[in-house]
């Protein structure tokens, strides 16, 4: 499983993680984490903290420094004491003493100053390593960088596929310029890819190649960017194989050629999309 750098200063992280909702128990997160994908995306939200639970099980027994874990606070709790309060109420269910990365949700009504004090303050309190975004487009980023005053934005988890690649005009270079990372969730689409469609054939075209799957492929697209990472959840074992593969598989010029005529960005009319 290749690793890069998490964000500029960043720890190395597996490139391709795992999603965690819904996940209804830990094997598939256990068999990932042996594949080395140690990258475990969960939420509070995630199942009202069954996921983060599910998390915590799978987790155990294996050395923390191995992992990075990243969890999110809900928008509704993005004031000071809250932060606080979700923070501490996750680490619990996770059965570990900090996460890795620490992310607010998405945007909510909470002023975004007081919200990145917040999360700040749990890396200084030692409950975190790290603070992130999720579904934040370039004007959010902007201002939460600048809200912050010790600490920086280590990633944007934002939805990133084939279908919607329009992060790549948008928060990409944001992060690219900032020193973050862009993490992309429902990573194989939405609907989830059909490699039976023509552009999914032109996937397993190239997988076949690799002894590599269509979603393998799909997967190492995204991971290409030196800023990217991506989260796949998956509860089936073969699921599990096929993604953990594409944390190995690299692409040539013209095969990522093929792909981007496959599916092509288009020009964002609109909001961030979200999931
Ligand atoms: P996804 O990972 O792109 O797709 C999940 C679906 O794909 C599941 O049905 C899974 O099936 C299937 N699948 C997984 N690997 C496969 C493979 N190799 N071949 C074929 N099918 C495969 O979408 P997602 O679950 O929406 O996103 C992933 C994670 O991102 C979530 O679990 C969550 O942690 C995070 N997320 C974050 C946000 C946010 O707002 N920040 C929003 C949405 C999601 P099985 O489960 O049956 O194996």
């Amino acid at each position: 499983m290749y690793s890069k750098p998490f964000g500029k200063r960043g720890p190395r992280v597996s490139v391709i993680g795992q999603g965690t909702w819904p996940i209804p128990e830990a094997t598939a997160l256990r068999r990932g984490i042996q594949l080395g994908m140690t990258h475990i995306d969960t939420a509070e939200m995630y199942g009202d903290g069954e996921s983060e639970r599910i998390v915590g099980e799978a987790i155990r027994g294996v050395p923390r420094s191995r992992l990075f874990v990243v969890t999110k606070v809900l928008p509704s709790h993005a004031d000071r004491r809250a932060v606080a309060r979700s923070c501490v109420a996750s680490l619990r269910r996770l059965r570990t003493d900090y996460v890795d990365c620490l992310l607010i949700h998405w945007r909510g009504e909470t002023p975004i100053e007081e919200t990145m004090g917040a999360l700040e303050e749990q890396v200084e309190a030692g409950n975190a390593r790290s603070i992130g975004v999720s579904n934040f487009d370039p004007w959010d980023l902007r201002e939460a960088a600048r809200a912050l005053r010790k600490h920086r934005i280590a990633c944007d988890q934002v939805m990133y596929n084939l279908g919607e690649r329009t992060p790549e005009d948008h928060e990409l270079p944001w992060c690219r310029k900032n020193g973050a990372a862009l993490v992309a969730y429902t990573p194989l689409g939405l609907p989830t890819l059909d490699a039976r469609t023509r552009a999914g054939r032109v996937l397993a075209a190239i997988g076949r190649k690799h002894r590599a799957s269509a979603h393998s492929v799909a997967l190492a697209f995204l991971v290409r960017h030196p800023d990217v990472f991506a989260i796949p959840k998956a509860s089936r074992i073969e699921h599990v194989k096929a993604n953990a593969k594409a944390g190995d598989l690299q692409l040539d010029a013209e095969e990522i050629a093929a792909i981007d005529a496959a599916f092509p960005n288009r020009v964002r009319v609109g909001p961030l999309p979200t999931n």
